[in-house]
């Protein structure tokens, strides 16, 4: 289970983020999700619920962003996103482009303490 494993990930990264910081007690946690990553939001909101359970972070919610594909075009010089899904070809120029720049990735952007006075970007 995916979303499982992710859940105690964020949950031991803030845990440990919000203690560094003098923080009971966290409210709202923001987590962007590429668009390939394949984790699904309920499941993840879910399992969170879940394993967050007695910790710092009972009883927070978790608010999702999502993360488009970019990815960037040799040719074009340029960052592009493709115009079909799963095709990886510049749509300006059609020259396949390998290196994807986002889309792939899982982001804990902020959370905040239950006071909402503190908003802390953990990277
Ligand atoms: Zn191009």
């Amino acid at each position: 289970m995916h979303e499982l494993s992710l859940a105690r990930a964020i949950v031991a990264e803030v845990s440990q983020a919000a203690s560094d910081r003098d923080i009971a007690s966290v409210a709202v946690i923001e987590v962007k999700i590429g668009e390939l990553c394949g984790v699904i939001a309920d499941s993840l909101a879910f399992a969170f619920e879940f394993v967050a359970g007695g910790t710092a972070l009972e009883g927070a919610v978790l608010e999702f962003s999502e993360s488009p594909v970019t990815m960037w075009c040799e040719s074009c010089e340029a960052v592009v996103q493709p115009e079909v899904r799963l095709v990886f070809s510049c749509p300006r120029c059609q020259a396949p482009c390998p290196g994807l720049r986002s889309g792939t990735e899982i982001e804990i952007v902020r959370f905040s303490s239950a006071s909402r006075e503190v908003a802390e970007a953990i990277n």
